[in-house]
């Protein structure tokens, strides 16, 4: 399929969705204002309706339309040539003389946080082509370290010897760099997220939705290998669950993040968008049971969802809660419980989450790695996806329009996004004016970076 016809289908999926964002939000106004209830309330049905007919219709092109298996033979060769990619890189013939990058794993926050640190590692190591040298002695989730748990990232090469080490920025081509927290970077690479690799781009975009996150997805890949041990405990509780497609998963994130960096948001919040998933499924499928995987940090939520929602069979371990709370989070315990968690998160066919939680983004990333195209399997009821600390988010102006010339924007202008009201609205700056308003989603499209990265030539396509 060409790159022109991908886009295009997305689009009209992506605008679908707007147009009920606009409609269910401006009617639900006056059913919360109490202006016939009743009527209004008949309306929005027929709309979800109508609106499930035409996403299901729709989710069945990429199906039908004779690519389907190239599709996925070109996500899993792509996805195997990064990896390639990143083993040559991680593995270098003379491990002395490899320019290196560090990273310390001592960043004071969760396991999902700790990931992503590692992510942009990596990213910064690719595009500099400099190995990765992860210190991780005295991890909060394991004092002996990230090796005790997970593979090493790299077989071959994991010391600087006694080499002279220059914290970034450096002045002139130091042989050994170390990095920052990505918060406190100064002069802030352009090759980091949301960028992606331009050698790679055009065949990632002909078979994935979301290219920036499939991306972050690749380093989780390679990193994220548990050792024998870990994976067996993983295993064990895993057989225990009955888990079986269809299944939806949720992620519920309260403790230390509600009133903090997160709302709170109630349980029928999340399973608004799992009863419209099923709803559309069951327009093209037989469901024999409503799953849900419930995830959480807070251990009262599986037994409350299970008497509010006694219609849903819930899956979840709230043992795995209790441990995940903020008290005893930061064990080798709780941390076989969150990978349990995140690989049941990312196993399931949607999710629903809060993106501001970096667990509901790591499970998505995952997920883009386990399927061709995962940009369309969740549901966020807070932020759009970001990486923290990423270089800017920009949307396009595609379509002319009255709401956006206010600020000035005609086809091609650049809008730095705050976020998506899930309204039909986001919010933005225009970047070339500087002005700051409500912009209708639908009338904008994402803006790809592309940075010309090393294209490892040496390692075989
Ligand atoms: P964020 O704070 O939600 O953005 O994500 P972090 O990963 O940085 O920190 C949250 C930490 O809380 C995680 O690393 C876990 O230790 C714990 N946690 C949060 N949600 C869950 C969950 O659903 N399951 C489990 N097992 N742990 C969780």
């Amino acid at each position: 399929p060409s790159e022109e016809y991908e886009n295009l289908r997305r689009r009209i999926y992506s605008n679908t969705k707007e147009i009920w964002y606009y409609i269910s939000h401006e009617i639900g106004k006056l059913i919360a204002d109490e202006v016939k209830v009743d009527a209004l309330q008949a309306i929005l049905n027929q709309v979800a309706d109508r609106k499930r007919s035409l996403l299901s219709d729709q989710q069945k092109l990429p199906e039908l339309d004779g690519y389907k298996e190239w599709r996925e033979t070109e996500a899993a060769n792509v996805s195997e040539l990064v990896q390639r990619r990143l083993k040559h890189l991680q593995n270098p013939v003379d491990c002395r003389e490899a320019r290196k990058v560090i990273c310390n794993l001592n960043k004071g926050c969760g396991f999902g946080c700790q990931l992503h640190h590692i992510v942009y590692c990596l990213i910064f190591a690719y595009a500099t082509e400099r190995t990765l040298i992860l210190n991780s002695k005295g991890w909060r989730y394991n004092s002996k370290g990230w090796d005790y748990v997970f593979h090493p990232i790299s077989d071959s090469c994991t010391t600087a010897y006694d080499d002279k080490v220059m914290p970034w920025p450096v002045s002139y081509d130091a042989k050994v760099v170390s990095l920052p927290f990505i918060d406190s970077i100064s002069q802030k690479p352009k090759f980091l997220p949301l960028a992606i690799p331009k050698d790679l781009a055009h065949r990632i975009v002909r078979f994935n939705g979301d290219p920036a996150s499939w991306w972050i997805g690749q380093m989780l890949k390679y990193i994220l290998k548990p050792r024998t041990n870990m994976q067996k405990a993983i295993n064990e509780t895993i057989a225990n669950m009955n888990f079986k497609s269809p299944i939806v998963g949720v992620h519920i994130r309260r403790t230390d993040k509600v009133g903090t960096e997160a709302a709170f948001h109630h349980i029928h919040e999340y399973m608004t968008h799992v009863k419209d998933y099923y709803d559309e499924l069951e327009l093209t499928h037989p469901v024999d049971k409503r799953r849900v995987y419930l995830a959480s940090d807070d251990a009262n939520v599986l037994e409350d969802a299970r008497k509010k929602y006694p219609e849903y069979e819930f899956i979840g371990d709230a043992s795995i809660a209790k441990t995940a709370a903020t008290h005893r989070r930061y064990t080798p315990l709780s941390l076989a419980g969150l990978l349990v968690d995140l690989h049941m998160l990312s196993s399931c066919d949607y999710i629903v989450c809060t993106f501001s939680s970096q667990v509901g983004r790591v499970a998505y990333e995952i997920m883009q790695t386990n399927r061709v195209d995962a940009s369309n399997s969740f549901f966020s009821l807070d932020d759009i996806y970001y990486f923290g600390g990423q270089n800017a988010h920009d949307r396009v102006v595609g379509v002319s329009a009255h709401e956006l010339s206010f600020f000035g924007s005609p086809v091609g202008d650049l809008i730095g996004v705050a976020g998506n009201h899930w309204n039909g609205f986001g919010r933005g700056t225009n970047k070339r004016t500087n002005l700051n308003g409500l912009i209708p989603w639908y009338k904008t499209a994402d803006h790809l970076v592309l940075y010309p990265f090393p294209e490892y030539k040496q390692v075989p396509l």
